[in-house]
């Protein structure tokens, strides 16, 4: 016999997410994390994160213009400001795909070339020649708050968070999801593991083999003076350098590449080459940003070889596994997807 309806491992945005859906649906549900909401060891941590809707490809246009409603309902419900519309600024490789998928989803942006940047957006500095591609709902998301206002209301509509607990196995046994912790056992007639970094190695056990690589990613801080600028992403054929506004912080600016495999366990150190390299960009692209970064953390990259997200079901094992280094943004839309698969034979 179940002792709850569906168990949550990792609340990190994804499951608190996924919590609150499953907790509005009226299942009874555990929400089972390691640390505490805001640590800063998995992915989910820090300030802020881009949410856009340019994607070079229609789907992923159709999924952020599909989680951008349930962020504001979020909103609503957690009263508090969670993404700040400042626009979305896209140059370098693949705007024509990025056009192309935005205009097929009925998204409005514009190309703009290297003067008319300078103009909209002072403190952005494109090389001689650049276009770029605006995109008007860009925007900052308050990450932290966004994730604690997550598990604010999960909580309020029932659902129960047990931090500072580490779930040391989950498999199916016996047509429930039985999970073990150092001084429990929790029957649940389903589990959704969303443990990011460490949820391939957790899920081995159970016969479940995803096909992710955990990589730890650099990202620093610097000063910013003017106006809040737009995000900006530069896009090349092996990554992108990226900057956002970071709400009392100034810029955040990082790489998006994804290289190096770590145990998420291991080589917390920041990579000083790195924030070297994200600094030198910081200073062509936004030349009145203090040119040296003032601070740098890393954050934890789950990759799959597409960037795509792993949202499926085995008997009573859930399995979402999203992030990539974008999955933020598609949090709530996430969240529900999650839920639908747990609920799907709830009684
Ligand atoms: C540097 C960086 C920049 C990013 N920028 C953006 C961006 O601009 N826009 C965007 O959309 N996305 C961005 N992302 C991606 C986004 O942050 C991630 O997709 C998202 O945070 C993934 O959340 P998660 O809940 O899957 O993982 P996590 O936040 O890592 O949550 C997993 C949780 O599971 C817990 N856990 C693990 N094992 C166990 C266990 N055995 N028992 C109990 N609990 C366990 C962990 O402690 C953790 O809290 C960025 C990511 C990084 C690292």
């Amino acid at each position: 016999m179940a002792d709850v309806d569906v168990a949550v491992v990792g609340a990190g945005i994804m499951g608190a997410a996924t919590a609150w859906w499953l907790a509005r649906s009226g299942a009874e549900v555990v929400l089972v994390e390691r640390f505490a909401i805001g640590h800063p060891h998995g992915s989910s941590h820090g300030r802020s994160r881009i949410f856009r809707l340019s994607y070079p490809d229609a789907p992923h246009v159709a999924m952020a213009q599909e989680a951008l409603p349930l962020w504001r309902e979020l909103e609503a419900e957690a009263g508090a400001t969670l993404l700040e519309r400042v626009g979305g600024l896209d140059t370098g490789a693949g705007l024509e795909e990025r056009a192309q998928a935005l205009t097929a989803c009925g998204a409005c942006f514009e190309l703009l070339d290297r003067e008319a940047v300078a103009s909209r957006f002072p403190s952005v500095s494109l090389p001689e020649g650049r276009a770029a591609l605006h995109q008007p709902d860009g925007a900052v998301i308050h990450a932290e708050r966004a994730w604690h206002a997550l598990a604010q209301v999960a909580r309020a509509r029932g659902a129960r968070l047990v931090e500072g607990t580490r779930v040391l196995d989950v498999r199916a046994e016996g047509g429930l999801a039985v999970l073990r912790t150092a001084d429990d056992v929790l029957r649940a007639r389903v589990a959704v593991v969303t443990a990011g970094g460490w949820a391939r190695s957790l899920l081995a056990p159970s016969g479940v083999d995803l096909p992710t690589i955990t990589t730890r990613e650099t990202v620093a801080y610097a000063a910013l003076g003017g106006g809040p600028p737009p995000t900006l992403v530069e896009w090349a054929d092996d990554g992108a350098f990226y900057a956002l506004p970071s709400p009392g912080e100034g810029l955040k600016a990082g790489r998006h590449r994804a290289t190096h495999a770590v145990d998420p366990d291991t080589d917390a150190a920041v990579d000083t080459e790195e924030v070297e390299r994200i600094a030198a960009w910081l200073a062509e692209r936004f030349p009145t940003a203090a040119p040296a970064a003032h601070r740098a953390e890393t954050c934890l990259y789950t990759n799959t070889a597409d960037e795509g997200f792993i949202l499926e079901r085995h008997g009573p094992l859930v399995v979402g596994s999203a992030c990539s280094g974008h999955g933020f943004k598609f949090a709530p839309l996430i969240g529900r997807r999650l839920a639908a698969l747990a609920a799907a034979d709830l009684p």
